[in-house]
């Protein structure tokens, strides 16, 4: 009897959760009733690794700990893109199958353990809208989870909610949450060798750096490019914009603007009373975040890089007159190295790339007021 759940949870965590290769065909038509197969490989030296029980492959019928856990997965991904797509999405019961002892070979080949889940699934191809999830704790290829853009088909080492709700990502068509910073926060040298881009560097969900919890959601700017729910609203330039916060409720959480083939978009940002993380070295006060989709060399920096965050230091800013604490020393200015993921009230930036500045003039409870000009 083998108890594992803790060595899981620890791969997701050390393995970075990567990749995406080519796309066998369009998985992303409404229409499209999507269903998991989970395909749970067997090491020969752990005949039981899926139950506690000793069970008849292919037809398991007692849940041992690793199975249970692998059930839940499936069920929080599910849950997730359920709500990201405002139940756009919909899915068949999902089938789970374990494979004999022998079938979890210590190997990096991704597209054989594919071919082998598939034949274990009892299928010759996989029709659309079916996503073949296969689990080899052996796998060496040194990732937590494999998915391909549109496609359908999921390798996993790891087979936490946080690797499969990702993977899943991918095969539903969505590229990596980026963040981008440029020297100095400087944006107006923008460029490859001033700018950097982090491919998965987007803090605000986990097609990013975010971990499943039961509160997830996507950017409001992730989920308008792949589902169009709702669809990213157009800037009227000079005109006063109100932008809700990115709830899943309303249709007033992005908008965009597009200026020689880079596409931009903001979004109001009020980070949950109920977070699923917190990392301290960031700006929690309600923001305005702005993200772009080019140009070229931002998304050539990594092998699947999304919609961009843009952020800057506030170590870089301006500090302003020094306040003194009561004995007369200095106290430290607020943003003092404090990651700035977004533009509050009465900030003004222009555009890294185009010659248009946004000007930011409220950030209230619930929305927020924006103007986009000439400059
Ligand atoms: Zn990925």
């Amino acid at each position: 009897m083998k108890r594992l759940p803790i060595f899981v949870i620890a791969l997701v965590l050390l393995a970075p959760v990567v990749h995406a290769t080519a796309a066998p065909k369009a998985q992303n038509e409404w229409g499209t009733t999507h269903k998991i197969i989970f395909v749970g490989l067997t090491p020969k030296d752990q005949p039981n690794f899926w139950t506690e029980n000793l069970v008849d492959t292919a037809t398991a019928t007692s849940d041992g700990e690793m199975l249970s856990f692998a059930k839940e997965s499936v069920k929080n991904a599910i849950t997730f893109w359920k709500q990201n797509s405002r139940g756009k999405m919909k899915f068949a019961t999902s089938k789970f199958i374990i494979g004999k002892a022998g079938t979890a070979i210590k190997h990096c080949a991704s597209s054989a353990d594919i071919k082998a889940a598939t034949k274990i699934a009892g299928l010759k191809t996989i029709p659309i809208g079916t996503h073949i999830v296969v689990a080899n704790i052996y796998d060496s290829c040194g990732y937590a989870g494999l998915g391909s853009q549109e496609g359908n088909a999921i390798n996993l080492r790891s087979f936490g909610s946080t690797t499969l709700a990702h993977e899943l990502g991918h095969n539903f068509g969505f590229y990596h949450s980026s963040s981008m910073y440029c020297k100095g926060s400087d944006y107006t040298k923008f460029n490859a060798t001033n700018c950097s881009v982090e491919e998965y560097g987007d803090f605000r969900d986990l097609m990013g750096n975010e971990d499943w919890c039961p509160n997830t959601t996507l950017s409001a700017t992730q989920r308008a490019t792949i589902f169009h729910t709702p669809l990213a609203k157009t800037i009227k330039i000079g005109a006063d914009t109100t932008v809700d916060e990115s709830s899943l409720v309303t249709d007033k959480i992005v908008y965009e603007f597009g200026y020689k083939g880079n596409w931009y978009f903001f979004e109001y940002y009020i980070h949950s009373k109920d977070p699923c993380s917190w990392v301290t070295n960031y700006l929690y006060e309600p923001q305005i975040q702005v993200r772009m989709i080019g140009p070229a060399w931002t998304t050539a920096q990594g092998n699947a890089v999304g919609p961009i965050l843009i952020v800057r230091l506030g170590s870089d800013l301006p500090a302003g007159e020094p306040v003194l604490d009561e004995d007369g020393e200095p106290i430290l200015p607020p943003l003092y190295k404090t990651t700035l993921t977004g533009f509050q009230a009465g900030e003004v930036f222009k555009l890294p790339g185009a010659p248009y500045k946004l000007t930011v003039k409220s950030t209230g409870e619930t929305s927020a007021v924006f103007t986009l000009t000439k400059s």
